[in-house]
Parts: structure tokens; C-alpha cells; sequence
């Protein structure tokens, strides 16, 4: 099954009627020969057929990563040739910039300026690590007499690459991109609604001269094709973005032949704004932090705490603006919020105003399905904020992944931290204030993995992104990255000029 001259990639129109998977450095359809159709959720029409993986395939895509790293030449390239390579995927991506952006509009029902952002930050990934694995490396240890210690920074191997579908380019990247660079070889297994990108990504890297095998895309069910993956003993390590239940099964089955594995999971992000506040900044801030990607982030900032001081001035300007909010065509420059990304998730969404309303919450704004002219048969969600909420809520405890913003009012910074810290997760967390050292105390403070101070953004390519607590553990996005993909390697030599004979006989 090795890809001869003739059967190389030839460059394709990036939106096409049918998407097989990448295995080996081909294009190939499923073992099974099915396809399934995948919808753009703004309109609820298919977009394009996919080729419906199976073990089989994922089965076929170990074989070739295994064969890639134990056997192929690209975790024995110079780091150059692969930071150089890695700048040409970049540099594809950036030619054919519109293309991947509509496509991922089209998969995904996202607004043109949430894909542009993404599209253009997953192209920055690879440029990033194209600089930085060239900077990594080993150390040398300071130890007695004559003897010498240096380690080595080697590849992990094999990596199941796991992606949910709010993000699909952009988590690619993050998965891809350090793997990659750091000599690893990955399959990547897309989430079932939204492959589109994630298969051309692969289609990309081969073009740029990623060696067959390298980079493989597998598609299918998580249950199927996921699961596969993440016990399949000749995969060294599992990357996983996605839930937190599925995470914590995850880990459980990846324990059976030890593989290494990172998380990147849910959060429920507390967002605070003190009485000392820019409130412009922060009405503005907030509304970017809960309704950017509709809401459909890990990292959104979902627990508003507002000080009680400000809490009127505030919330009638966030309540004025979330109202002004656009939903519709999500080519549209003018568009604030796309679709959500199916029926299901949709609902789940709704249950959760619905379990607030019953638990005596007020629905100050939004809190139903919204209904769009001209995308009558899409997915789209009203912007909604609810007030009168405890901590006792479901709508407060468990995150919503939706436009959605449970807002409380507080009086002082030693119960605000508590409120903060009060939650099973730990990702994101924001604090709005003109007090320097007022910032620095809480974000101390804050049981999170990021900390945004007076920041609407929670990551740029080389700021660590990831979880305290049950949002996960490892970082990405960042240099340290790459230790999560490489092992490293105690060298220890003996110099001395006796020789050593430590049993005396
Ligand atoms: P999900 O956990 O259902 O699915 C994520 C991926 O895992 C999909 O590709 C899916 O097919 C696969 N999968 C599902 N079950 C599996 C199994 N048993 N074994 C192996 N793979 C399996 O999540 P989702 O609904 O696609 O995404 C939304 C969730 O992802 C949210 O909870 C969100 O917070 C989280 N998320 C986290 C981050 C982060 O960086 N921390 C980023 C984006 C999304
Ligand atoms: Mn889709």
C-alpha cells in the first residue's frame, strides 16, 4: 500500500462533492466503501460526502504511522528539514487562505470572522513550531569527577490526535503542528460533523512534503474509530480534545498500555468584573468572552460575577449590546454569531435555560431557538443572558457550550475568588479591573489555566493553553508542547582514566 509516483496527491478543488480520508500519503475511502453527508448547520444542507471510517481504516493508519516512525525518514530528518517543511504547510495554507475559510464556514455554520481568526491562527501554529522545535533541546547536567550526563529530546512515536468540532481547523493545528515538529507521526481522527478541513489539512501537509504516513486522517465514529485508537497498543501516545467524560474514559482505557496522554476538556469559566473597572472595556470584553464561536468554546466565559457597585451601569450595557448582536448569512461581514453546530446540541442547550427557568431563574434576554431569515432550516440559538442564579444551579455547574451567560452580582474580592474557584473545572477565567496589583493578587488566586486580565483573548501561538482540575492536564499552544511529545533521554558517560570496579573482584 505504499504510494508510488503516479498515485500522489494530486491538488484538489478544496470544496468538492466527496472527501475520502488521508492514509499513507493517499487519498482513500472507507474499507467499507460507505459515505456518510455532512451539513452546514447555518442552512441545514448537506454540504459534501465523507467517507465513513472503520477500524479497518483506523487499523490501516497505525500501521502506516508505526511503519513512518519506527521505519521512514521523518523523525531522522535534521530538525531544519522539518521546521522547514512545516513553514511550507503554512505557507499552502496561507495561498489558499479563502478556500480553507469557506469550507470551514460551511461545515461548521461559524461566522466569516470567527474562520478567518481561526484559519489564520492554525496557519501561525505551524509557523510557530517551525521556530520553536528548532529551539528545543536537551540539557547538559552538572555531575561528579568524570563523569558526563546529557539528554535528548526524542520523539514519542505514534500519536492519536482526537478533535471535537467547534474548533476543527484550528484544533487540528494544535494537534498536528508540535507532533509533527517534534518527529512524532499522528492520526488524526476529526469529529464526525465537521471534517471537512482537518482531511484537506492532511491533504496540505503531503503536498508540502510530509512523508507518507506522517500525517494520517482518519474519520468515523468517535466510538468506533476513537476508541479503536486509544487502545490500539501500537499507539504511543493519545492527544485529546473533547468532553470531559469522554476524557476521563479516555484516560482510563489508554492506562491499559500506559500511553501517554494530554486532555484538553470542558470548563465553565468565571469572568469578574470589579467596581474599579473600565465598564465599557468589560460590557465589551464579556460579550466577546461568552458569544464568540456562539458560545461553542471550551474556554468561554460562561459565570459573569459583576460587582454589586456597578452592577446596574454594567448590566444595562451588556443587556443593550447583547441585543444588538447579528445572527444570519454567516458569509456576512455584519454577522455576530453563527449557527450552533447541530439539532441535538441545540437542544442541549435549550435544557439548560429550560433547568434554569425551573430552578427561579430570569431570562433577561434570549432563551429560546432563534428564527433567522433566510436560514429557516439551520441551528441558530438567541443570545441569553440569565440573572438570579445560584451556585446550586445545574445551569451554573455544568458548562452549556452554547450563547449562554449566567450572570451574579458580588461585593467583595475574598467571596468573589471563592465563587471563582467553586466549579469542577479550570480553564479560563477572566478579571476586569484598573488595580494592578488587585490583578495580580486574584489571578494568583484563580484555580484556572489561564487568566485573562482586562484581555478579551485567551491565546495567541506561544501562550500555554489548558486546564486546572477536570478541564484537563498538559499544555498546547505553547514550547512546552513539546516535551508533552517527546521522551527525554538520560545520556550518562564515564571519562575517568581508571577503569571502575565497584565489586572489587
Ligand atoms: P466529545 O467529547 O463528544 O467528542 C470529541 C471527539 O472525541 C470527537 O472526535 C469524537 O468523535 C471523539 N470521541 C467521542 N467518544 C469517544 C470515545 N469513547 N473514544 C474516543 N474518542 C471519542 O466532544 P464534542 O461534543 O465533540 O466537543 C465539545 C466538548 O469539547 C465540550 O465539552 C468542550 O468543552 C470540549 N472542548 C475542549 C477544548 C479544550 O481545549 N479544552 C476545546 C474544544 C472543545
Ligand atoms: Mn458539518
Amino acid at each position: 500500500m505504499s504510494a508510488t509516483k503516479e498515485q500522489k496527491l494530486e491538488q484538489m478543488d478544496m470544496k468538492r462533492d466527496m472527501y475520502q480520508m488521508i492514509i499513507n500519503g493517499l487519498r482513500e475511502d472507507s474499507a467499507s466503501g460507505e459515505t456518510y453527508a455532512t451539513y452546514n448547520p447555518a442552512t441545514g444542507e448537506p454540504v459534501a460526502k465523507v467517507a465513513k471510517g472503520t477500524k479497518e481504516d483506523a487499523e490501516r493508519a497505525v500501521e502506516a504511522a508505526r511503519n513512518a516512525f519506527d521505519h521512514g525518514k521523518w523523525p531522522r530528518y535534521p530538525v531544519g528539514k522539518r521546521a522547514r517543511i512545516l513553514n511550507k504547510i503554512a505557507s499552502i495554507m496561507r495561498a489558499r487562505f479563502n478556500e480553507l475559510v469557506e469550507l470551514e464556514i460551511l461545515d461548521t455554520g461559524k461566522s466569516l470572522a470567527a474562520a478567518q481568526g481561526q484559519v489564520n491562527q492554525a496557519i501561525e501554529d505551524f509557523e510557530f513550531y517551525a521556530g520553536a522545535i528548532v529551539g528545543h533541546r536537551g540539557s547538559v547536567n552538572n555531575i561528579p569527577g568524570a563523569f558526563h550526563n546529557y539528554t535528548e529530546k526524542e520523539p514519542v512515536g505514534v500519536c492519536a490526535q482526537i478533535i471535537p468540532w467547534n474548533y476543527p481547523i484550528m484544533m487540528a493545528a494544535w494537534k498536528i503542528a508540535p507532533a509533527i515538529a517534534a518527529g512524532c507521526t499522528v492520526v488524526v481522527k476529526p469529529a464526525s460533523l465537521t471534517p471537512l478541513t482537518a482531511i484537506v489539512l492532511g491533504e496540505i501537509c503531503v503536498e508540502a512534503g510530509v512523508p507518507e504516513g506522517v500525517v494520517n486522517i482518519v474519520t468515523g465514529s468517535g466510538s468506533e474509530v476513537g476508541n479503536y485508537l486509544v487502545e490500539h497498543p501500537k499507539v504511543d501516545k493519545v492527544a485529546f480534545t473533547g468532553s470531559t467524560p469522554v476524557g476521563k474514559d479516555i484516560m482510563e482505557k489508554a492506562s491499559h498500555t500506559l500511553k501517554r496522554v494530554t486532555l484538553e476538556l470542558g470548563g465553565k469559566s468565571p469572568n469578574i468584573v470589579f467596581d474599579d473597572a473600565d465598564v465599557d472595556a468589560a460590557v465589551d470584553g464579556s460579550l466577546f468572552g461568552i458569544f464568540y464561536n456562539t458560545g461553542q468554546s471550551c474556554e468561554a466565559r460562561s459565570r459573569l460575577y459583576v460587582h454589586e457597585d456597578i452592577y446596574d451601569e454594567f448590566m444595562e450595557k451588556f443587556v443593550e449590546k447583547t441585543k444588538k448582536l447579528k445572527l444570519g448569512n454567516p458569509f456576512d461581514k455584519g454577522t455576530h454569531l453563527g449557527a450552533i453546530i447541530s439539532r441535538s446540541q441545540l437542544e442541549t442547550i435549550h435544557g439548560y435555560v429550560e433547568s434554569a427557568r425551573e430552578d427561579g431563574a430570569t431570562i433577561v434576554t434570549g432563551g429560546k431557538e432563534a428564527k433567522v431569515d433566510g436560514y429557516e432550516k439551520g441551528f441558530w440559538y438567541e443570545p441569553t443572558i440569565i440573572t438570579d442564579v445560584n451556585h446550586d444551579m445545574k445551569a451554573v455547574r455544568e458548562e452549556i457550550f452554547g450563547p449562554v451567560v449566567v450572570v451574579m452580582k458580588f461585593s467583595d474580592e475574598k467571596e468573589v475568588v471563592q465563587l471563582a474557584n467553586d466549579s469542577d473545572y479550570g480553564l479560563g477565567s477572566a478579571i476586569w479591573t484598573k488595580d494592578h496589583a488587585r490583578a495580580t493578587r486574584v489571578a494568583k488566586q484563580i484555580q484556572a489555566g489561564i487568566v485573562m486580565v482586562n484581555c478579551p483573548f485567551s491565546a495567541f501561538p506561544g501562550t500555554p493553553f489548558g486546564g486546572y482540575k477536570q478541564s484537563g492536564f498538559g499544555r498546547e499552544l505553547c514550547v512546552e508542547t513539546l516535551d508533552l511529545y517527546t521522551e527525554t533521554k538520560s545520556v550518562l558517560s564515564y571519562f575517568g582514566s581508571k577503569p571502575i570496579n565497584m565489586f572489587g573482584i
